[in-house]
């Protein structure tokens, strides 16, 4: 639509893990298949939980 777009920092998306069971960005944008997995970073379940953990710990 116009000169604006978004880009998703690699580092800090974890595919939902830990939050949803799916993508949710996927899930509510409107048009299909825009919102895709970088073949370049390619991540199983595990390294999207110790992510997630990592973006999400908090010392005490
Ligand atoms: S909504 Fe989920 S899958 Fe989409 S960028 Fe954010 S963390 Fe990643």
């Amino acid at each position: 639509m116009g000169d604006s777009f978004y880009e998703i920092d690699v580092n800090r998306c974890t595919e939902c893990v830990g939050h949803y069971d799916t993508p949710t960005c996927q899930q509510v944008c409107p048009i299909d298949n825009t919102i895709i997995t970088d073949p370049k970073h390619i991540e199983d379940t595990e390294r999207l939980w110790e992510k997630f953990v990592s973006l999400h710990h908090t010392s005490s």
